[in-house]
């Protein structure tokens, strides 16, 4: 299996070099070093090659502006029936694992993970270190017992190690570093990193696959489980339910558990008290936004990782700028980048306050989530929340929940799956359907329309 799976991979690498021989004859060198050499082939099968990208945004930077010259080159190096499959590296909800892009991207693949066996895969992405973590006061306690967990998986007593701060400030890179540390010095410890949505979703599989004891065994078999994004959980009683057997077993044979959340166990407010208590039994530390310095010595640390050469001005206006997300200060150079490089420009001062305030148009289309839309449609239809994720069929409640399907992929990036898995665990299909439905109502109803612009603007507004 090992030795099939290298071939392929060989086949991709060599697939995926002659493109690039091609490819950089069309563009200029600094798109060719921006936008190609980052991406990695993965697999070569059945004409259809696969590559990995670094972040949606760069997938979607991609799609936009060399969709036909990456369309001409796999043609004329496969030949007919060339297929290019695009797998991205990190995402925040979905991270990992086999979830379909229904609408835009393809199956989403794993390869070259470190493994212990065969039939095991960690969900690790390689891509998140020790070695390339800023440390900075911030994040300073989390990231020293991060250390000493590595050196003594489940025998510390930072167990379970909770982790929580804000989006983007490094939960999940700190504690996959962990992760990929523990796998590299003890390779025969089971190591696996799921976000507690996977969990769910894969929970709710094994119920309709009547296999839940397998499901359940399974964890309960990992020397150490890493579960991201613990506050997901909320609101699901059986899955808590079955995790808190889980989290026993793990804990009192002394395996490690590993955990973030976007806030402290004490205020997960709807998630079961067995397990808040439980997640304070080890060590909760806490990742704050990172101070000046701190962000000018990412802005460096990324600056150089990407091969760009910026003036400390502008990396300190930008570290001005950008104060509460590391995710953003990341997303900023690459627009830099993007931005001077399409346009054949320098990076120069004036370009960087440009690239500070489309960051800013984008954090709002970020801050809006599928639970906020939910609440605001609900709230304007007067319908509980609860109804709208359940089976009626009642006219109203149908209505709500097209309604919010239909916001949702407007509003957000979240894919038909997501949508779907939001209202209920319906299917993707359930949510075009939404969708078609909506937009016949808007086109036939003008007072339809207009009051779904107003929860538009109404939801764009709260979002900040
Ligand atoms: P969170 O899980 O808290 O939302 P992530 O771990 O996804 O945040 O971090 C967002 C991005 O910022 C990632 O690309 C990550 O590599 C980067 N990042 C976060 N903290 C640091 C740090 N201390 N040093 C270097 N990069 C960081
Ligand atoms: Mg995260």
């Amino acid at each position: 299996m090992d030795i099939e799976k290298s071939a392929i991979t060989k086949n991709a690498v060599t697939v995926w070099k002659d493109c690039l021989s091609r490819i950089k004859e069309n563009v200029t060198q600094m798109t060719y070093n921006t936008w190609f050499l980052p991406i990695k082939p993965v697999a070569f099968e059945n004409n259809t090659l696969k590559v990995e990208l670094p972040s949606q945004f760069f997938w979607e930077w991609i799609d936009e502006h060399y969709n036909s010259v990456i369309k001409n080159t796999i043609n004329d190096v496969i030949g007919p029936g060339a297929k290019l499959e695009y797998v991205i590296m990190e995402e925040p909800v979905e991270d990992i694992r086999n979830i379909t892009h229904v609408e835009k991207l393809p199956e989403r693949i794993i390869v070259d993970k470190p493994k212990v066996n065969n039939d095991f895969e960690t969900f690790l992405n390689p891509r998140y270190t020790f070695d390339n973590f800023i440390k900075g006061e911030g994040n300073q306690l989390a990231r020293a017992a991060a250390g000493a967990i590595s050196d003594n998986p489940g025998g510390t007593s930072f167990n379970p190690f909770f982790v929580y701060g804000g989006v983007g400030l490094g939960k999940t890179h700190l504690i996959q570093a962990i992760g990929n540390e523990i796998v590299k010095k003890f390779p025969d410890k089971k190591v696996i990193y799921l976000s507690s949505d996977i969990f769910t979703v894969e929970f709710v599989e094994a119920i309709q696959s009547n296999r839940v004891n397998e499901f359940s065994s399974f964890y309960r078999s990992m020397d150490v489980l890493i579960i991201d994004d613990i506050q997901f959980l909320i609101g699901k009683e059986k899955t808590q339910d079955l995790f808190f057997h889980i989290f026993n077993t793990l804990h009192q044979s002394r395996k490690q558990i590993i955990l973030t959340s976007d806030k402290s166990p004490k205020n997960l407010k709807g998630l079961d008290e067995r397990l808040t208590s439980r997640f304070q039994w080890g060590l909760t530390a806490d990742i704050q936004p990172p101070e000046l310095e701190t962000r000018i010595a990412i802005l460096n640390k990324k600056a150089e990782d990407y091969g760009m050469i910026i003036s400390t001005e502008i990396l300190e206006y930008i570290a001005m700028n950008i104060t509460s997300n590391i995710r953003e200060l990341e997303g900023c150079l690459i627009k830099l980048l993007a931005n001077a490089s399409l346009n054949s420009k320098e990076i120069t001062l004036d370009l960087a306050r440009k690239t500070v305030k489309e960051i800013a148009t984008d954090r709002k289309i970020n801050n809006i989530s599928i639970d906020s839309i939910t609440k605001t449609v609900c709230e304007h239809l007067n319908i509980s929340e609860n109804k709208i994720r359940d089976k009626t069929r009642k006219k109203e409640v149908v209505l709500a929940r097209q309604l919010a399907m239909y916001l949702s992929k407007e509003l957000t990036r979240a894919s038909l799956k997501t949508i779907g898995l939001h209202f209920g665990g319906r299917d993707h299909s359930t949510v075009i359907h939404a969708c078609m439905s909506i937009e016949k109502a808007k086109e036939s109803d003008s007072n339809f329309k207009e009051m779904i612009n107003e929860l538009k603007n109404q939801i764009e507004l709260s979002a900040g």
